[in-house]
């Protein structure tokens, strides 16, 4: 009844880095590439090092215990900016994310979060994914179609958490592994999916944590400015995590 506590390891989240244009109808989901900056040399200079998920769950797990300066980063969607932006700074810090990619848009736009006045953003081609692995970023999956899996029958619910693994599996021809929950939404019966379907981890956002296959993670938007930065990298830290079965 009472879990093994274990140390636990900071994951932030952010979606895209640039400057939101105006009248975007998410421009939290924009971090602004001075304060991106500004965040990245901050973990840099503390000595944080960037882990994959998959070290992660080998913590988690009580397999092999991470370092503690571990930090995992992540990005949810899969945007363009990620390679643009995010890549050439991050590799000039000696740091690493993992990128969650909607596996029906590779090399596609953001259809699920459209604005009518302007283009749905870019998303990562296959090529440009790829060499993110090669640099030693991760790779995981975020649905196939960015579904709100909470509002989906079980049957479709699982054919996302499912489909959106082989589809990336057979584009990349690499092992997925890890899968987040569009939105951070997700309910008891989609963290057993996603361990039946054969991932090692999943994330959530907001929501109430559920073991190794939804682990909550700091969502670093557009308004998180630096003091506000170091109180949800603070938050991140905080409390034991503690294994479920999911
Ligand atoms: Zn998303």
């Amino acid at each position: 009844m009472n879990p093994r506590a274990i140390r636990r390891i900071p994951v932030l989240l952010y979606h895209k880095i640039g400057v939101a244009p105006t009248g975007v109808r998410n421009p939290r989901t924009w971090v602004a590439p001075d304060r991106f900056v500004w965040q990245m040399n901050y973990l840099s200079r503390r000595g944080w090092r960037c882990i994959t998920p998959e070290a992660l769950a080998a913590h988690y797990r009580g397999e092999k215990e991470a370092d503690p300066d571990s930090i995992l980063i992540t990005f949810d969607d899969g945007s363009r900016s990620c390679y643009r932006e995010v890549f050439p700074l991050m590799r000039s810090l000696g740091l690493t994310a993992t990128v969650f990619i909607v596996s029906g848009q590779l090399g596609g736009r953001a259809v699920w979060d459209r604005n009518p006045d302007h283009p749905d953003d870019e998303l990562l081609t296959i090529r440009e994914i790829r060499e993110l692995a090669e640099a030693g970023w991760s790779i995981g999956a975020h649905s196939m179609t960015h579904a709100r899996l909470t509002g989906l029958p079980p049957g479709e619910a699982e054919r996302e958490i499912r489909e959106s693994k082989r589809q990336l599996e057979e584009a990349l021809s690499m092992p997925i592994r890890t899968f987040a929950y569009p939105y951070g939404a997700y309910a008891p019966e989609h963290a057993g999916m996603v361990r039946k379907v054969g991932y090692e981890i999943g994330f959530t956002t907001h929501y109430p944590e559920q073991g190794l296959y939804a682990i909550r993670r700091e969502n670093i938007h557009g308004e998180v400015y630096a003091l506000r930065f170091l109180w949800r990298f603070r938050r991140a830290k905080r409390g034991p995590f503690r294994d479920v079965e999911a």
